[in-house]
C-alpha cells in the first residue's frame, strides 16, 4: 500500500532519501521513456532516474541481453576469465581516442572517482586535489570532500588536500560579474564582446593556476583537477568558452592528472559528442563514468592509458562486482543501442529542439533567469526576476516541481538552492515528447506566474 511504503521512507529508511514531491510518485512500471504509477497513470519521464536510464526504460534489446546472461551466468568475480568482459572492454575502449587503453570496473560513479584520485595520487606521487565549486562527484568520504554543493553551501570541512576553486557559472559568475555565453542561445547575454571572444574563462582559468602557485612553487603537488564538462547536480552548470582549456593545460603542465567525470555527460548525452570533455577540446588523462553506462543496472568504469593504469602493479585495487558478466551483458547492449539508433544524434537534434522550445518559455516568463545546456543536458533556472537571477522562493518553485508532476511529467531538481529544473531524459525522446513537456511547463510557471 502506498501508505505502508510512506511509513518505511519516513521511519526505516535514510533521512537523505527525501521524497521528491510533496504527494509522491508510486512507480512500478517503464517503458523507454514512459513511467508508470501504480494507479496506471503514465508519466514523462525528463529526469530518467537522475540521468541513468540512457537508451531507455526496459529497453528490449538491453532486457533480452540480461536474460541471456542470468540463465547462463551471474558472477565469478574478476578472479576468473569469461568472454563478456573481453568483449564489452574493446567496445567500450573503441569509444575513446586512441591513448586510452585500460578500463576498471567499479559499481557506482563514487567508487569510479575514487579509484580515480587514487591512481591520479599514485601515479603522480603527488596529494592535492583540484575541484570545482557546485561539483558533484560521489558520496564515498573521499569523493565528499570534492562534491562542493552542499559541502560548500554548510561549509562542511571537504578534506584533506582538495582544493575547491570557484565555479565560474556563465549564467550567474560566481559573485555576480558580468559573463558572456557560448551556446546555442544568446538571448541573455550580457556583456558587450562578440560570440565566443569572452575572455572570462581566461580569467578564471588563473584561479587554477592561482592554487597550483600556492601548493606548488615548484612544479605542484596537484595530484589531479576533477571536472564535469556541464555540471549535473549543480544545475546545468556551463563554463565559459576557454575555461576549461586553460585549466586543463595549466594542470597538465605542472605535472597533474585531468580526471574528466563523465558520469552524467557521457555516452553522447551532449549530442554534439560521444564524451563531454570533447566539447572543451580537453585530452584527460583519466574518465569516469557511471549511471548512463547500464541504463539503470548498477555498473561503473575507470577509463585510462596503459601508462597511468600501470601504477596499480604496485598497489591493491580489487573489486568483487566491478565488471561481473551481468554488468558487462549490458553494457555492451547498451552501446549497441545508442549506435543501432542513433540516440547521439538524437540528442543533438531533440536537444536544440527542446533548448530552442525552452528558450522561447523563458521569454515569457519573469521567473525563468536562464535556459541552458548542451544536447539532452538541459537545466531550466527559477528566479525572482530576470535582472537580479535571485532564486525563486523555494514554495513556489515546488508548486511547478508539484504541478508539472500532476499534469504528467517528471523533471529533476537541483543547484545550490534547488531552483533549477533539470531535464535530461531517455536519449531517445523525441520532438512531439517535448511539445508535451514544453506545454506542461508553461502551464504549470503559468500558474504559479498569476
Ligand atoms: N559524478 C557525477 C557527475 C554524478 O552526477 C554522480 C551522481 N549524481 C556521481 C559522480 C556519483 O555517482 P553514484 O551515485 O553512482 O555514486
Amino acid at each position: 500500500k502506498y501508505e505502508d511504503v510512506v511509513q518505511t521512507r519516513r521511519e526505516n529508511l535514510s533521512k537523505g532519501n527525501f521524497p521528491y514531491y510533496k504527494e509522491n510518485v508510486m512507480i512500478h512500471q517503464g517503458h523507454k521513456q514512459w513511467l508508470w504509477d501504480t494507479n496506471g497513470k503514465r508519466y514523462l519521464d525528463l529526469f530518467a532516474g537522475i540521468v541513468t536510464v540512457s537508451v531507455g526504460h526496459c529497453h528490449p534489446k538491453v532486457n533480452a541481453a540480461l536474460e541471456e546472461q542470468i540463465k547462463k551466468l551471474w558472477h565469478t568475480t574478476t578472479i576468473y576469465h569469461y568472454p563478456g568482459i573481453h568483449e564489452y572492454t574493446h567496445k567500450l575502449l573503441k569509444k575513446f581516442p586512441s591513448k586510452f587503453g585500460v578500463v576498471l570496473y567499479t559499481n557506482s560513479g563514487s567508487e569510479a572517482n575514487d579509484l580515480a584520485m587514487y591512481i591520479s595520487r599514485l601515479y603522480t606521487g603527488k596529494f592535492d586535489i583540484i575541484s570545482l565549486r557546485n561539483g558533484y562527484h560521489g558520496m564515498s568520504p573521499y569523493t565528499m570532500g570534492i562534491t562542493n554543493l552542499s559541502t560548500w553551501k554548510y561549509n562542511v570541512p571537504t578534506g584533506f588536500g582538495i582544493h575547491p576553486t570557484m565555479n565560474p557559472d556563465i549564467f550567474k559568475g560566481p559573485w555576480g560579474g558580468k559573463q558572456c555565453r557560448d551556446s546555442p542561445i544568446q538571448a541573455l547575454r550580457d556583456c558587450s564582446c562578440e560570440p565566443g571572444e569572452c575572455q572570462a574563462g581566461d580569467n578564471y582559468s588563473n584561479q587554477v593556476q592561482d592554487i597550483l602557485l600556492y601548493c606548488a612553487p615548484k612544479g605542484g603537488k596537484v595530484a589531479a583537477m576533477i571536472v564535469e564538462s556541464i555540471q549535473g547536480v549543480g544545475g546545468a552548470v556551463q563554463y565559459p568558452k576557454n575555461f576549461l582549456k586553460n585549466s586543463a593545460k595549466m594542470v597538465q603542465s605542472a605535472g597533474g592528472l585531468v580526471i574528466s567525470d563523465e558520469v552524467q555527460t557521457g555516452f553522447g548525452r551532449t549530442g554534439s559528442n560521444y564524451w563531454g570533455f570533447e566539447n572543451h577540446e580537453i585530452l584527460p588523462d583519466i574518465v569516469t563514468m557511471a549511471k548512463g553506462i547500464g541504463n539503470g543496472f548498477p555498473m561503473a568504469a575507470v577509463v585510462t592509458t596503459k601508462e597511468i593504469a600501470d601504477v596499480l602493479g604496485q598497489a591493491a585495487y580489487f573489486n568483487t562486482f566491478g565488471g561481473n558478466p551481468m554488468a558487462c551483458a549490458v553494457g555492451s547492449a547498451v552501446l549497441d543501442v545508442i549506435d543501432e539508433e542513433k540516440l547521439q544524434e538524437n540528442c543533438q537534434v531533440v536537444g536544440t529542439y527542446f533548448l530552442n522550445e525552452l528558450a522561447k518559455l523563458r521569454d515569457e516568463f519573469e521567473i525563468i533567469g536562464d535556459v541552458r545546456g548542451k544536447g539532452l543536458m538541459i537545466g531550466l533556472e527559477l528566479v525572482e526576476d530576470k535582472k537580479s537571477k535571485k532564486p525563486l522562493n523555494l514554495d513556489r518553485v515546488l508548486n511547478i516541481f508539484e504541478t508539472s508532476k500532476n499534469m504528467g511529467i517528471l523533471v529533476g531538481r537541483g543547484g545550490l538552492y534547488g531552483n533549477v529544473f533539470r531535464i535530461k531524459p531517455p536519449m531517445c525522446i523525441t520532438k512531439e515528447d517535448v511539445d508535451f513537456g514544453v506545454y506542461v511547463l508553461r502551464e504549470a510557471i503559468h500558474k504559479e506566474s498569476k
